[in-house]
């Protein structure tokens, strides 16, 4: 049976007494006092749910017994009722002293009866959501204090695997194989470690609510060749099959955060490959829906065969560090930051996030952000009407997809689907003197091999009749096996109508023994740069790079020794100069504003600064071109990009 709530009426006149006694006995347990005194006694030794309290009473009046009540802690809140048979002045008065509720006597006993009702009914709400509010942080604090421990030895991992390899390197420096070994397993903790701090950078941006998202033109293609490629790899690593499905794409180019969306689809599909076993599935795509005639809704969906998520958990993985406890997904490390960061930043840039899931099936993560489009590069309306190819089918879903970007850029084509028809119609175009340019071949025909189908048509044809193309999620081994076999070009898929675009581009530019695509070679002899960095490893690597295109490097530890050398050299010896950011004395940002000032007093032409940072938040970015530089590349960079960006500043 439900425990009784114990009410206690203070009033000096039995009368009075008598009849809210009367009133209130079938639902309160009733505690009596006759004066004000006696009833503070009662509240201090008994458990008291509500008070009714007579104002006019001899020792302690009412206000006295209102006013002591909200002094102390102990009975601020226990609901009060005052009644009385005076004015109203003194109604707000005791209002504004904190009771609850003002009646004048009499009373009708059914109109007191309801209203005391209610305000114990307020109150036992107000009480239970508040109770909920403390186990709630209780359970946070908990959990973010194990969220600490487990932290710390998760940290801890990493910079020992270092320790070990280093302390180790002395033995091994002799044989290259084990060198290279120990040179991955280094940049392997490594990654992982910065992976560690950016999700606690993030929680710290999100919590301060200081995120920032860039506006910035960006082609999808760029984002999906990015992704693609590093869960091909990681997924033939882990022997799990992994596919990109993406629906025809209108607005290839699109304006908003690109290196946040990667984020955002980087999480969900590591966590995919993290809970799938070898051997199951990963199946990632997106498409787009017009919201309008400026914007655009981008569908990203990540489906896996994994361990899935129990039911009772479904809930919890959006909140942070918690994780789904039961069944498979335990034996995996992880933090349960992933999620709420990414769904706090999809909420943030406008958009939702949804999961589906199954234990033992595995699971669906749905992620839709509106983007506004933005409009194409200039060239990308380049027609290509003198170009014929041929598209060997394999699928009819995949053959539509190439067939309206072949449209979209005026090319035309026949297909076929099976190597016999490719071969019968490349003969027949021969011999009618109207051979194809072109010829997308995939990789695994239906019931050929494309390896053969290559092989035959090499055979016929010479090199320079036709350049054969071939789509597909190409392994190093895979792609060396094509090119053998006679494949000119290898194009990562998904493909997108820019892909193609610029496959078009190089093949009509460049004499076709020059076709298969090179590394770029760069050279900047005779050039000097200043790179300015406070750490030695990091200066290391920079200097590393930069000497290896044959740069001449002058290196400095902070920003005010590199504004003294810039000074001391003079505008025109330096071609350019790598900034870090977070240096002592003088910061990357106060370095490249003075230099510009002194740019401006002498009249001297403006010499490129390019900023080398870890910090790749919007905001960070701002102010690297807020203070005068003209170029970021974030850390750890890798050569390719360095030497792109060098190229592309550096030279006159
Ligand atoms: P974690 O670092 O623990 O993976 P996340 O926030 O990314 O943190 O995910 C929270 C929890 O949601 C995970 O601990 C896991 O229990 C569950 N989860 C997330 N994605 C999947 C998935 N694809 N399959 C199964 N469980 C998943």
């Amino acid at each position: 049976m439900e425990k009784r709530l114990t009410m206690l009426v203070v009033d000096n006149v039995e009368v009075n007494r008598a009849s809210l006694r009367s009133a209130f006995i079938d639902v309160y347990e009733i505690v009596e006092a006759e004066d004000g005194l006696a009833a503070m006694q009662m509240l201090h030794e008994k458990q008291i749910d509500i008070v009714i309290l007579d104002l006019f009473m001899p020792n302690l009046d009412g206000a006295g017994v209102l006013k002591k009540m909200k002094a102390d802690p102990k009975l601020r809140n226990i609901p009060v009722v005052v009644k009385t048979a005076v004015d109203e002045e003194t109604e707000v008065e005791m209002l504004e002293a904190g009771a609850d509720d003002f009646i004048f006597s009499p009373c009708d006993p059914t109109l007191l009866q309801k209203r005391v009702k209610n305000i114990v009914h307020k109150y036992t709400l107000e009480h239970e959501l508040l109770q909920k509010q403390v186990e709630e942080a209780r359970h946070t604090s908990k959990i973010r204090e194990a969220f600490m421990i487990d932290m710390s030895h998760e940290l801890r991992n990493p910079i020992n695997g270092i320790l070990e390899i280093t302390e180790l390197s002395r033995e091994i420096e002799k044989d290259p194989v084990k060198v290279r070994e120990a040179f991955d397993k280094i940049a392997m903790h490594g990654e992982y470690l910065l992976s560690l701090l950016n999700d606690i950078l993030d929680i710290s941006m999100i919590d301060k609510e200081e995120i920032t998202f860039r506006d910035k033109l960006f082609g999808l293609s760029n984002v999906v060749a990015v992704i693609s490629e590093q869960f091909f790899t990681q997924c033939k690593k882990k022997d799990i099959s992994f596919s990109f499905e993406v629906a025809d794409i209108v607005h290839e180019y699109l304006i908003g955060d690109e290196v946040r969306i990667k984020q955002i689809w980087i999480n969900l599909l590591s966590n995919a490959l993290k809970y799938t076993e070898p051997g199951g599935s990963i199946k990632t795509g997106f498409s787009q829906q017009i919201i309008d005639d400026k914007k655009v809704l981008l569908e990203i969906s990540v489906e896996d065969s994994g361990c899935g998520i129990a039911e009772a958990s479904m809930e919890k993985i959006w909140r942070f560090f918690e994780r789904d406890e039961t069944a498979g997904a335990t034996n995996e490390g992880g933090f349960g930051l992933g999620l709420p960061i990414t769904r706090s930043i999809v909420e943030m840039m406008g958009g939702s996030i949804s999961a589906e899931s199954e234990e033992g099936k595995g699971s669906r993560f749905l992620v839709k952000i509106p983007l506004k489009f933005g409009t194409p590069p200039a060239q990308q309306h380049k027609n290509f009407q003198t170009m014929k190819a041929l598209i060997v089918g394999d699928e009819e879903i995949a053959c539509e997809y190439y067939k309206a970007i072949l449209n979209r850029l005026g090319i035309h084509f026949d297909v076929s689907w099976s190597a016999k028809e490719t071969l019968n119609l490349l003969k027949l175009a021969y011999l009618r003197g109207e051979g194809y340019d072109l010829c997308f071949v995939n990789w695994n025909i239906q019931g050929d091999s494309g390896a053969a189908l290559v092989h035959s048509i090499r055979k016929i044809f010479d090199r320079d009749t036709l350049v054969i193309i071939s789509p597909s999620y190409a392994s190093d081994l895979m792609e060396s096996e094509m090119k053998k076999a006679g494949v000119d070009y290898i194009l990562r898929k998904p493909v997108f109508q820019s892909t193609i675009y610029n496959l078009m581009i190089e093949v009509c530019k460049k004499p076709f023994s020059e076709k298969m695509q090179d590394e770029p070679s760069y050279d900047f002899m005779g050039k000097h740069v200043l790179v300015v960095e406070d750490n030695a490893i990091n200066a290391e690597v920079l200097l590393g790079c930069l000497e290896h295109v044959n740069l001449s490097c002058d290196w400095v530890k902070n920003g005010k020794v590199a504004v003294e050398a810039y000074t001391k050299m003079g505008g025109d010896y330096y071609s350019g100069i790598f900034m870090d950011i977070t240096m002592p004395v003088m910061d990357g940002y106060a370095a490249a504003r003075e230099i510009r000032e002194i740019e401006k007093k002498s009249g001297e032409k403006s010499v490129p600064i390019i900023a080398v940072t870890a910090n790749t938040f919007a905001a960070d970015i701002i102010k690297v071109y807020q203070s005068g530089m003209n170029a970021h590349i974030t850390k750890p960079f890798n050569a390719a990009a360095l030497y792109h960006i060098a190229e592309e500043f550096l030279s006159d």
